[in-house]
C-alpha cells in the first residue's frame, strides 16, 4: 500500500504549460477525485503518475520513493481507461491473465489472482467471451479486473464510466465504492462529472487549466467553495450567480444591489468589499423557491417536473437565468413573473475576481 505525493509537478508540452505546479499528497488508502473541465489536464496528470507521461518539473512520490524516472510497470500502480483497452482477439480471462502472464508470473498464481479478481467483480459466466461478446459495462469490470490482478499499491482510473449509459454508470459507481472499500488500495480517479467527484471522492481536487483550484471533503468543497469556478463546478442544478452589487455594508453584513431593484443581504469577511464593489451573489438552488413573497422577481422560462420537486427557471430583469427549487405545491406558468425567495442557507459572495469573500457561519470574521 502506497501514498501519492505530488511535488510541485509540471508539465510543459513545448511552449505549452498544461500541468503548472501542482502539489498535492495523497494518503494511503484513499479515493481520491480529479474534476474539471474537459482539457484541464486531469489525463495528463494520472499519466505523470502511472509513468506514461514525463514530467517537466517537480516530483512525484509512490510510498515515499521518488519515481520521476521509474518505468511504468516498475511503479506498482494499475490504470484503467475510459474506453477499456482490452485485446479484442483474447478472451477476457486472457486479457486478464497477460499482464502477468508476460512477466512471468507462475501459472497457478495467475489462475488464483484471476479467480479472486472475477468473484470481486462477478465475472465469473464471462470469462471465455472475447469483448465483442460482451457489454459496455462487462468490458468495464473486464478492465478493472485485470487492473486487480496486479496487485497494485495504487489504481487509477481515467474516466472510466463515460462511455457507460446512465443507469449502468451509477451501478459501477457503487461497484468501484464497494472495491476501494474492500481493497483499500489508494486510488486516484479522474473525471468531468461532479456527480461521480461528488459521491465516490473522500476528497475532491478541482483542476482548472492545469491548477489546482481547490481541495477538500466533497461536501467542505460545496459548502465552502473558495471561488465561482469551484461553486459553479460542483451542484447540480448548478449554482446561481448574480451580478450585484454593494449598496450598503456594516462590518460584516452587506446589502447587495441585485437585477430588478432587489436588495439582499449577505455576510462577507470584514475588510473584504466596499460600497459600490460589484461582486457576484451566489445561491444554489436548492435555497431558492418560487413564492409570492420572494425579493428577487424572474419572468419564468420552464418547468421541470421531476417527480418530488420540480426546478423552475427563470430569467432576473438584467437577463440572468436562475433555477429555483419547488417541493410541493403548483409551480408558476411559463411566461408568468414570479417572486423568488432566498431560504437558509448560505448566501456566496464572490469579489470582482471571482474569489470567495463570504464570511461562512462559525468562521471567525
Ligand atoms: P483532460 O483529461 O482534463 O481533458 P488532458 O490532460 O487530456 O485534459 O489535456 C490537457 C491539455 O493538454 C489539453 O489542452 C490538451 O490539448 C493538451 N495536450 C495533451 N496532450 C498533448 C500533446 N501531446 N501535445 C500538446 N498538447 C497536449
Ligand atoms: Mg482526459
Amino acid at each position: 500500500m502506497a501514498g501519492v505525493t505530488l511535488a510541485g509537478v509540471s508539465k510543459d508540452y513545448g511552449a505549452i504549460k498544461v500541468i503548472r505546479d501542482v502539489s498535492l499528497s495523497i494518503n494511503q488508502g484513499e479515493f481520491v477525485v480529479f474534476v474539471g473541465p474537459s482539457g484541464c489536464g486531469k489525463s495528463t496528470l494520472l499519466r505523470m503518475v502511472a509513468g506514461f507521461e514525463g514530467i517537466t518539473g517537480g516530483d512525484v512520490l509512490i510510498g515515499g520513493n521518488r519515481v520521476n524516472d521509474m518505468a511504468a510497470r516498475d511503479r506498482g500502480v494499475a490504470m484503467v481507461f475510459q474506453n477499456y483497452a482490452l485485446y479484442p482477439h483474447m478472451t477476457a480471462r486472457e486479457n486478464m491473465a497477460f499482464g502477468l502472464k508476460n512477466i512471468g508470473t507462475p501459472k497457478a498464481e495467475v489462475t488464483d489472482r484471476i479467480a479472486k479478481a472475477s468473484a470481486i467483480l462477478q465475472l465469473e459466466p464471462y470469462l471465455d467471451r472475447k469483448p465483442r461478446q460482451l457489454s459496455g459495462g462487462q468490458r468495464q469490470r473486464v478492465a478493472i479486473g485485470r487492473a486487480i490482478m496486479r496487485e497494485p499499491d495504487v489504481f487509477l482510473f481515467d474516466e472510466p464510466l463515460s462511455n457507460l449509459d446512465a443507469a449502468l454508470r451509477v451501478s459501477m459507481r457503487t461497484e468501484i465504492a464497494k472495491l476501494h472499500h474492500r481493497l483499500g488500495a489508494t486510488m486516484i480517479y479522474v473525471t468531468h462529472d461532479q456527480t461521480e467527484a461528488m459521491t465516490m471522492a473522500d476528497r475532491i481536487v478541482v483542476l482548472r487549466a492545469g491548477q489546482i483550484e481547490q481541495v477538500g471533503a466533497p461536501i467542505e468543497l460545496y459548502e465552502r467553495p473558495t471561488n465561482a469556478f469551484v461553486a459553479g463546478f460542483l451542484g447540480a442544478p448548478r449554482i446561481n450567480l448574480v451580478p450585484a452589487t454593494v449598496a450598503e455594508l456594516d462590518g460584516e453584513n452587506v446589502a447587495l444591489a441585485c437585477p430588478g431593484d432587489a436588495r439582499v443581504s449577505a455576510k462577507v469577511r470584514v475588510g473584504s468589499a466596499r460600497v459600490g464593489d460589484k461582486v457576484t451573489l451566489g445561491l444554489r438552488p436548492e435555497i431558492l423557491t418560487p413564492t409570492d413573497e420572494g425579493s428577487l422577481t424572474g419572468t419564468v422560462d420552464v418547468v421541470e417536473q421531476l417527480g418530488s420537486l420540480q426546478l423552475v427557471y427563470a430569467t432576473l430583469a438584467d437577463g440572468t437565468s436562475i433555477v429555483s427549487e419547488l417541493r410541493g405545491g403548483a409551480a408558476p406558468a411559463i411566461g408568468s413573473v414570479a417572486r423568488f425567495a432566498i431560504g437558509s442557507g448560505t448566501r456566496h459572495v464572490f469579489d470582482g475576481d471571482q474569489s470567495s469573500i463570504t464570511r461562512f457561519p462559525g468562521e471567525a470574521s
